[in-house]
């Protein structure tokens, strides 16, 4: 194991919190925005950080377009406060305006929000999602075994102990100590430039934004709170290698060599400098142990990109490695985080090195500024920029949805496996109600739906054990699902429906949204029942099971269905065929589809498609399809000769569900095998 070669023995910590999925070192915004994205998709977690306070430093401030909409997938920036609008960008002090990376972007631009704030949102977010922090806990060495990571970990009450878990990953910034442990080769440029920063209580200078001056370049911006955030840059001045933070003495006579003020009577709040370095590691991943944010790359933090960076690392890699620590994905997914993100980190830092010369560049950068600047004049040009620098220019990563409970405890040298699913579904992080899913049709499409990466609410009306099969079936193939139980038709049916899906929704999601309801409960009438003998009760019986309840069911939904949503309803092909016994069950049928109709006229506007989707003589597992005779009568009503199977259906309704189907709405889907053909 590397580290202190005469340590003392090591306390064993292999059940308590040092026995775990993944350790994740650093409790940054980057370390803790992974440890929310590895549980919420059910990987055991904890955080282990040196500090034994949060740091109350704001480093960076600066949210973009592609970060805003991954705090916003994950509920958090109504967390945040929400951040507001934080002025235009530039491009090494040229002014750019990042809202040409997109202007129809609900969140282009750039966006305000103290690092302290990130952290706090970010930490309360990972632990409620069931992370374990454990503050005071330094890495000093770590070891690769098979099948696990060992640490060693010192506290800050000076007690020793060891832990392991099934992968590493280090958060720990710029002067990572898993990338040393881990023998991580960092590959660039050393610093050229320095630039030294303070906030600064009890001063009254006047704001400026990259003000360039024959000695060097001064920033001013007063915040909220009185303090003044001033950077200054000496043109000339080697980076000093200095291993702690800048003298107040440092950056007042800087300052007054730059801009001839005197800020010697203000109080220094936070003192810092900072250099133009410019490294990343030539690989992301060493076995078990990975790096992200600064501890994978190190560069100056201009505009806010360091920080945007390392979230985005993160987004990117907690799905990725939760699917491998729950055996849904091979070891190649690991790689392919590497494979995806260090190309838009070796590229950030190649445009900071860039905003590098022309912010802190002297008199001879000149001619280049004044080239660039007419350059982002170019409608494409500006485009360009400001959708590298969004982070829009590379696809969005998947959000980890959460899953009920605290993770299985699996052993840590033995990652939990659960059999292999789709890593990328064309449903992940979506949310499903099928009603009827117990048995049949709807146990098949609540199947095909959870295949796809959505979580499931599985409806049934009495048979418990049906529905808990149903959500059995989904999970042994990884997937998710929930039985929720209310009987329709009845008084307060959609309200008893509601209450237990949005519960099972709050508690796995951490809100109560549905993107696909299905409606599919349905109940028939008996066999040989003509009109002659149909009864008031039996007729609205029918009525309110087939047709009342799913549109009030509807109605409820509309309510937590967001733009891009799904409704797709159970009809039948007898709305087409005629079938005396079945007359008033064909219009609870036809009820249905005038539903579909008319709904899908009224929800356009959100973006959400309303479908009918008609079945024909399909095997729900029914005593009737036992009956070889009977079968192969019914068979001979398909164009195929043959009774349709309830996945036959349910492929149909999945694929309405994805986005590959967002051009077809109002339609009736006939799925009944050819049987309207005649
Ligand atoms: P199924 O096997 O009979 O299953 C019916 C499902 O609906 C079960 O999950 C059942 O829950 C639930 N359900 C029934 N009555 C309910 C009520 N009052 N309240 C709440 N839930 C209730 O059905 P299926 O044959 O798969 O049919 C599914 C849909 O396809 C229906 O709309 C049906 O009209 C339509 N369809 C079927 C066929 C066919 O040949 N199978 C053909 C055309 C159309 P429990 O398990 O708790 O009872």
């Amino acid at each position: 194991m590397t580290g202190p070669a005469n340590a003392d023995p090591f306390e064993e910590d292999t059940a308590g919190p040092l026995a775990t999925d993944v350790f994740v070192v650093g409790a940054g915004p980057v370390g803790l925005l992974l440890a929310g994205e590895l549980r919420a998709a059910g990987a055991r977690v904890t955080v282990l950080e040196r500090l034994t306070e949060p740091t109350t430093e704001s480093r960076a401030s600066t949210l973009h377009a592609r970060t805003m909409e991954l705090l916003a997938a994950r509920g958090l920036l109504e967390r945040l406060g929400p951040p507001p609008p934080g002025g235009p960008g530039h491009f090494g002090g040229i002014p750019l305006d990042l809202t040409a990376a997109d202007p129809d972007h609900p969140y282009a631009g750039q966006w305000k929000c103290p690092q302290s704030t990130l952290e706090r949102v970010l930490g309360e977010w990972s632990r409620e999602l069931g992370a374990r922090l454990l503050r005071g806990h330094r890495v000093v060495g770590l070891a690769q075994r098979a099948g696990h990571v060992e640490v060693e970990v010192v506290r800050s009450d000076g007690t020793r102990v060891r832990g392991r878990a099934a992968y590493l990953v280090g958060c720990d910034g710029e002067r990572s100590a898993v990338r040393g442990l881990a023998g991580f080769a960092l590959a660039g440029q050393d610093a050229g430039r320095e630039m030294l920063r303070a906030d600064v209580a009890g001063i009254d200078i006047p704001n400026r934004r990259f003000e360039r001056h024959p000695g060097g370049m001064a920033t001013a911006a007063r915040w909220p709170d009185g303090t003044t955030r001033v950077m200054v840059h000496l043109h000339g001045q080697r980076p000093d290698p200095r291993s702690r933070p800048p003298g107040f003495d440092e950056v007042v006579a800087a300052w007054a060599t730059v801009t001839g003020e005197d800020i010697s009577h203000g109080t220094p709040v936070w003192l810092n400098a900072f250099d133009d370095t410019s490294r990343q590691v030539t690989r992301y991943r060493r076995g078990r142990v990975l790096l992200a944010g600064d501890a994978a790359h190190l560069q100056m933090p201009v505009g806010g990109q360091a920080l945007n960076l390392g979230l985005q690392d993160a987004a990117d890699l907690g799905v990725k490695l939760a699917g491998r620590v729950l055996g849904r994905a091979g070891e190649d997914v690991l790689d392919s985080y590497h494979d995806s993100r260090h190309p838009v980190g070796a590229r950030t830092l190649t445009n900071i090195r860039a905003q590098s010369f022309l912010l802190l560049g002297g008199p001879e950068v000149e001619p280049l500024r004044s080239t660039f600047g007419g350059l982002i004049g170019n409608g494409s040009v500006r485009r360009h920029l400001a959708r590298m620098i969004s982070g829009l220019d590379v696809p969005a990563p998947t959000v980890a949805t959460a899953t009920a409970g605290p993770a299985a405890a699996p052993a840590p040298d033995q990652p939990h496996l659960t059999p292999e699913r789709n890593i990328v579904g064309r449903l992940d992080n979506k949310t499903a109600l099928v009603t009827g899913s117990s048995r049949g049709i709807g146990r098949a499409i609540a199947v095909g739906l959870a295949a796809e990466g959505a979580l499931v609410a599985v409806h049934y009306a009495t048979n418990t054990e049906a529905a808990e099969e149903t959500v059995a079936l989904i999970e042994k193939d990884g997937g998710r699902a929930f039985p929720v139980r209310a009987e329709l038709g009845v008084p307060g049916d959609v309200h008893q429906l509601f209450h237990g899906l949005e519960q099972g929704l709050k508690e796995r999601t951490g809100e109560a949204s549905l993107d696909i309801l299905v409606n599919n409960a349905g109940a028939t009438t008996p066999a040989g029942l003509v009109p002659e003998d149909v009864t008031l009760e039996e007729f609205e019986r029918l009525f309110a099971i087939n047709a009342r309840a799913p549109f009030f069911i509807t109605q409820r939904a509309l309510g937590i269905i967001p733009t891009g949503g799904r409704i797709i309803n159970i009809s039948s092909g007898l709305t087409r065929l005629a079938n005396p016994e079945q007359a008033p069950y064909a219009m609870t049928k036809g009820a249905i589809e005038q539903l579909s109709l008319h709904l899908a006229r009224h929800l356009a506007p959100r973006g959400i498609t309303v479908n009918s989707v008609a079945p024909g003589i399909t095997d729900n597992g029914g005593p009737v399809f036992d009956i070889p005779e009977a079968v192969e009568q019914m068979a001979q009503l398909s164009a195929f000769k043959r009774v349709g199977k309830a996945e036959d259906v349910a492929d149909v309704v999945t694929f309405l569900a994805t986005d590959e189907a967002r051009w077809i709405t109002g339609a009736f889907i006939d799925a009944t095998g050819g049987t309207l053909l005649g």
